[in-house]
């Protein structure tokens, strides 16, 4: 069946009345919008009354769907983008009734409202969005899935000016010669938990700084190791710093808007880059008062990603905990405090969330020092990522774990410290 455009009504709005009085009779604790073009005075189209329910867990989307059925929403379409889609006799075509469920602060939610205020709000937009819709008809000659693409591209453009779904850039920069020195000294000397098996595995002949005993010996001679290094691996290191831009690049949108999504909070706004430094030494440590992290300079792909959606992880969880405990002090964020212990734990256990699965294809892996622990018959990080399971479907699901989870990580402190 070829598309046309129908102009504004003033019945459109009388029609999603009645049938949001119809659809408020059976669904209780739900939020009922009117969406799409016909919900914006002055703008024509396909004369479909969009409705968006937003409901609190996709949880209950199996029961709304089978009182929506009782109305006569019987048609239902795959779950695509963030919501579930009905509607009524698909013969009905143009006079159709469409039923968009979406969990309530979901990014689709999110966007789906956020376009129909910006055209309520922007008449002038209205009226060009009205134009285009009949010269994207013309072109895509009524043909429904090429207009839908013409579309698409259009309301694309209009979300980027939602602030609220702002996310940052990770951009990779070399790190200083100086700076590798700096946490190779750490990390071999400084650190309460041994690392320098990690670092003498992709560094073996370093080892050799275990035999000095003063301080400025073991730093001249990681100087030189450390420089030598460098200027040998130049080429490589570039060429990888590139190759992790272009793969985190496929990913990077999908998986911060997750999190954002997933902890209830938005990106701030004054955060436009987190850097990733390039870096010889294998542990990549993070800096939340920059939102800068190490990226080791050799890994494959793979583990690479990885290593970066754990430290991006870590970022927007401190904001997300700040929120819930203004009154932390800042000291706690970072070892040996409790609350450090939990954010390593967590960001690994979101990263195995299979939401980012779809992303990464690979598990993330814990802290040996954390696998070691035991709760119970439990590993710390089997223990957690079961309160993690428990709650995190349920409405506000990643404050509830968090919350649980920091109950427990303190009542079972001694087996951290
Ligand atoms: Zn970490």
């Amino acid at each position: 069946m070829k598309l046309k455009i129908f102009p504004y009504s003033k019945k459109f709005e009388e029609k999603f009345k009645k049938e949001k009085k119809r659809i408020s009779k059976i669904l209780k604790d739900c939020e009922i919008y009117h969406i799409g073009s016909t919900a914006v005075s002055g703008l024509g189209g396909k004369g479909i009354i969009d409705i968006m329910i937003g409901i609190k867990s996709f949880k209950d989307a199996k029961s709304v769907i089978k009182k929506l059925n009782e109305l006569g929403f019987t048609h239902i379409h795959p779950k695509e983008k963030g919501r579930v889609f009905l509607s009524k006799d698909p013969k009905l075509f143009q006079k159709n009734v469409h039923i968009h469920i979406t969990k309530i602060g979901s990014k689709a939610y999110k966007e789906l409202l956020f376009f129909r205020d910006y055209l309520r709000k922007n008449k002038e937009e209205a009226k060009n969005y009205n134009n285009l819709k009949i010269k994207w008809l013309k072109e895509s000659n009524a043909d429904r899935k090429k207009y839908k693409n013409l579309k698409s591209k259009y309301i694309n453009k209009i979300l980027k000016k939602n602030e609220t779904m702002f996310i940052p850039k990770v951009k990779f920069t070399n790190a200083s010669v100086s700076y590798d020195i700096n946490w190779f000294y750490h990390f071999l000397f400084k650190h309460r938990w041994d690392w320098s098996k990690y670092v003498i595995k992709r560094h073996p002949k370093i080892e050799e700084v275990k035999s000095f005993e003063k301080e400025n010996e073991r730093v001249n001679f990681l100087k030189k190791y450390i420089n030598n290094f460098w200027k040998k691996n130049k080429v490589t290191i570039n060429k990888n710093k590139s190759k992790y831009q272009k793969e985190w690049r496929k990913i990077e949108k999908e998986f911060f808007e997750f999190l954002s999504e997933l902890m209830q909070i938005n990106w701030p706004k004054n955060r436009k880059t987190i850097k990733a430094m390039m870096s010889i030494c294998p542990i990549c440590p993070r800096f939340l008062n920059d939102w800068s992290f190490s990226a080791f300079y050799n890994f494959d792909i793979k583990n690479a990603l990885k290593v970066i959606m754990h430290e991006c992880c870590h970022f927007l969880y401190f904001e997300k905990w700040k929120k819930m405990y203004p009154k932390a002090d800042r000291k706690t964020f970072e070892t040996p405090h409790i609350e450090w212990h939990l954010s390593e734990l967590a960001a690994p256990i979101i990263i195995n969330d299979k939401r980012v699965q779809k992303l990464l294809k690979q598990k993330a892996s814990f802290y040996k020092e954390h696998s070691k622990i035991k709760i119970g018959k439990k590993t710390a990080p089997q223990f957690f990522t079961e309160i993690y399971n428990r709650n995190i479907n349920k409405e506000n699901g990643f404050e509830l774990f968090l919350k649980e989870a920091y109950k427990q990580i303190k009542k079972h402190k001694k087996l951290f410290t």
